[in-house]
């Protein structure tokens, strides 16, 4: 408890993540979502912000991927030591679920920033001596399972989460659900406010739901229907037994299935969207709701390369905290910047050819490109004409990187994966193509400052923010990118990078890519170097200045958690 002693009186902001990126040897994340929260705990350490963290212990990891000869993506567990940087609190919390009880322990995780703030991280874990064999298992595997297994990690993450918090004497004022994996803490908020039968006034409600809009503010990460989790009632009846009247449920969570998302938009008190077209895709999905926006931001000092950074320390002892100073990397050297990103470079050339045995080099472009791998993030459109991409690469050599999991259960992404293979096999001798396996923050950091050029073909307006490209530009890496997410608001053409516009929009964006690669990409690097020197500054300043994660912690705080 001493750990916990200097966090419980003044922390009044508890985040809640299905995921959380912490370090590279901390498996407790997926993707974009995880990389987010461990963002947010990062600047609101180094802001010393009043607030704890919550997730699940996910013990077993997300994906280990590994790939077959033939270029499939192979799913391995991908365990982690929790006793290595974690210890448990002595505070245990019990929920019944199918009529058991299942016990739940936090482990406490403390992130530390660089000038000595912290914030606490709880890792929920159920793998105790109390619990039944099935029940120990359910904080093992993120994302795992069937639907019974993600709607318990949803009830230990919401439910014991909140009673957890309770149990170690916090006073939380505000809950920040982040996606609607939490969502069942603002049904336990509002089972709390239950009335008495007798005090109930004709056609009043034995509920209030103002208690619990106050406490609570959701943040929507998605816009594609498939990434809400929805349950049957029959299953909630199953696992919960009679929580709350099913009326009551299905006029908060939706008539056929218990939608999570709406289920927080109606208990929240402040909603947001990650970016501003995202904010407005979700009116249109949910209209009624007041959704406003704040876009995503990327923490600083995690995603620059050491290089650059020493530049930036040159100049501003205090970048790190205040990345707004950021504005002023316009000023840097053309030298000193290019001689920077060169570092990288040739690191992430290195890690290829240790990796793959493909040979790329320093002095050709390289466009790199890693995302999770599934449909509407298109990331094979850069390969749909591949005799194209060849004549452009004869006159105007070109290099590609590529990265990136799909769900256990993503088939179309699994293809998506193979399908690499065969295209990589058909540029060989014209196109250096490598796909590195185990996308993970490490991989990432690697990826997105030792490219040139950060390729995003996104189906628009699927791609609620997308924060890789932001952390390629902070790195001098330009964006060349679909108009989606947080791209719309970064972008300026020809100066920060440039915009795919296919005509028509979606359809022709194929053509718009290789147009834009051969006419003004390419030429540009080759012929211009130090227009595209400028590029990069620009790129870093303008950016970077903007869409940090402390610029939105600030926003976070003073707009939602101040409310
Ligand atoms: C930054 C990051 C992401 C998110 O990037 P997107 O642009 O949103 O796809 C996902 N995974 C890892 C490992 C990252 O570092």
């Amino acid at each position: 408890m001493k750990a916990l002693e200097p966090f419980l009186y003044h922390t009044t902001v508890a985040y809640f993540s299905m995921e959380i990126a912490l370090r590279p040897d901390i498996h407790t994340y997926s993707g974009g979502l995880g990389v987010l929260a461990g963002d947010t705990a990062r600047s609101a350490a180094d802001l010393n912000l009043p607030m704890v963290f919550v997730t699940l212990l996910s013990r077993e990891g997300y994906v280990r991927q590994e790939l077959s000869a033939g270029g499939a993506q192979i799913d391995k567990p991908n365990p982690w030591t929790p006793t290595d940087s974690t210890h448990p609190l002595p505070a245990m919390v019990a929920i019944s679920m199918e009529g058991r009880s299942v016990w739940i322990q936090p482990r406490l995780y403390r992130l530390a920033c660089p000038i000595g703030h912290a914030v606490p991280v709880l890792l929920l874990d159920t793998d105790l001596d109390q619990n039944a064999a099935e029940d120990r298992k359910i904080t093992d595997r993120l994302y795992g399972g069937d639907d019974a297994y993600r709607l318990k990690q949803d009830i230990v993450l919401g439910i014991g989460g909140l009673l957890a918090l309770r149990a170690l004497g916090f006073s939380i004022r505000t809950y920040h659900l982040n996606e609607g994996h939490a969502a069942l803490l603002a049904l336990q908020l509002l089972r709390e406010t239950r009335r008495p039968t007798d005090d109930l006034a004709p056609g009043g409600s034995l509920y209030d739901r103002g208690v619990v809009r106050e406490k609570c503010v959701f943040t929507t990460h998605t816009p594609v229907e498939a990434g809400f989790d929805k349950f049957d009632y029959a299953l909630i009846d199953r696992v919960l037994g009679d929580y709350l009247e099913v009326d009551e449920l299905k006029q908060l969570a939706g008539q056929d299935r218990l939608n999570m998302t709406q289920l927080a938009l109606n208990l929240s008190g402040y909603v947001n969207g990650v970016a501003r077209r995202h904010a407005e895709t979700t009116r249109k999905m949910f209209p009624g709701y007041q959704i406003r926006s704040i876009t995503n931001g990327v923490h600083a000092h995690t995603w620059t390369h050491r290089a650059l950074a020493e530049l930036h320390v040159a100049r501003f002892p205090h970048w790190a905290h205040e990345p707004e100073l950021l504005a002023f990397a316009d000023q840097l050297a053309d030298e000193d910047v290019w001689n920077a990103h060169q570092v990288a470079k040739s690191e992430l050339v290195e890690h290829v050819r240790n990796a793959t045995g493909t040979l790329m080099h320093a002095d050709v472009p390289l466009i790199g490109l890693a995302r999770r791998m599934t449909a509407y993030k298109r990331p094979d459109l850069l390969f749909s004409d591949l005799e194209r991409l060849m004549t452009i690469a004869q006159d105007q050599p070109f290099q590609v990187v590529l990265a990136g999991l799909a769900h256990p259960r993503d088939e179309p992404g699994h293809r998506l994966i193979e399908s690499f293979h065969r295209h990589i096999e058909r540029l060989a001798g014209v196109v250096p193509v490598a796909f590195l396996p185990g996308y993970d923050m490490k991989l990432g950091a690697a990826m997105v400052s030792g490219s040139d050029i950060w390729l995003n073909t996104p189906l628009p307006p699927l791609e609620a923010s997308g924060t890789s490209g932001m952390k390629a530009a902070l790195n001098g890496v330009l964006n060349f990118s679909v108009l989606d997410g947080w791209w719309i608001e970064g972008w300026v053409e020809g100066v920060t990078g440039w915009a795919i516009e296919g005509h028509p929009p979606g359809a022709g964006d194929a053509s718009a890519l290789l147009d834009k690669l051969q006419s003004v990409v390419l030429p540009l690097y080759y012929n211009d170097r130090a227009r595209w020197i400028w590029m990069m500054k620009q790129s870093i300043s303008k950016i970077g200045a903007t869409f940090n994660s402390q610029r939105m912690m600030r926003r976070y705080a003073t707009e939602a958690y101040m409310r």
